[in-house]
């Protein structure tokens, strides 16, 4: 698995010797990995199918359990933060955009809800824009939207809950050409923010130029 590039700074993300078996009678999938995320900044990790890159993200939301000091968020030991609040912090977006029915002002509004906030119509209009989707789309049926749309709903609902890492677990590979690049451009775009994050991908050429970070 590759990290698109080496980096000096300050790092957010901290995978350290992490060894990650599923059973005790196959190979570790994940054997002795270290590689640190940069703050504030998307990294593109490329790695072929198989090698890992959904059980990385999984430890890293704690959907899988990773052992003890092998993954640092912020400095601080994954495993001593409480689930539910590391995955405040940390958010996901799968393969497949995730809809939930009713509207798209419903899907984004679903996170914020949860925890009693409500963005304001300015907010919902900036998360949209963040994504490239016009304000018009919020009173849109989320189930009718196409699935390049659809993909970056599932981004700004996740953006919506304000995350300090944001995980994409090959979020362009059902899409087509047009639609990979507008989410790249998306992407890029969240370079500069306080959020960090990286997106997963079989090979480089699911990226387009000037999506590197
Ligand atoms: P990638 O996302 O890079 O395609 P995965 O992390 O999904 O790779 O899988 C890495 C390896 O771990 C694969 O060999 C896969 O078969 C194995 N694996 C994934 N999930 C499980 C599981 N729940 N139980 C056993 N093996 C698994
Ligand atoms: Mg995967």
């Amino acid at each position: 698995m590759l990290s698109d590039h080496q980096f000096q700074g300050e790092s957010h993300i901290e995978v350290n010797n992490l060894t990650l078996q599923y059973h005790s009678d196959i190979p570790p999938t994940l054997d002795h990995l270290s590689i640190a995320f940069p703050k504030a900044q998307i990294t593109a990790v490329i790695g072929p199918s198989g090698c890992g890159k959904s059980t990385l993200l999984r430890c890293l939301n704690r959907l899988l359990e990773p052992p003890p000091e092998s993954i640092f968020i912020g400095g601080k030991d994954l495993t001593t933060i409480p689930v539910l609040e590391l995955r405040r912090d940390v958010s996901m977006v799968l393969q497949a955009a995730s809809i939930f029915p009713g509207t798209v002002r419903d899907n984004l509004l679903f996170g914020p809800t949860l925890t009693q906030q409500s963005p304001n119509p300015k907010e919902l209009s900036q998360l949209l824009d963040t994504v490239h989707l016009p304000t018009k789309i919020l009173d849109s049926d989320a189930s009718q939207l196409s699935g390049g749309q659809a993909q970056r709903v599932s981004i700004a609902r996740a953006l919506a809950n304000k995350p300090k890492v944001l995980l994409l677990d090959e979020p362009t590979s059902a899409l087509d050409p047009a639609a990979t690049r507008t989410i790249e451009k998306s992407l890029t775009d969240l370079n500069g923010t306080d959020l960090s994050g990286f997106s997963c991908s079989p090979s480089m050429r699911d990226f387009s130029k000037g999506f590197t970070t």
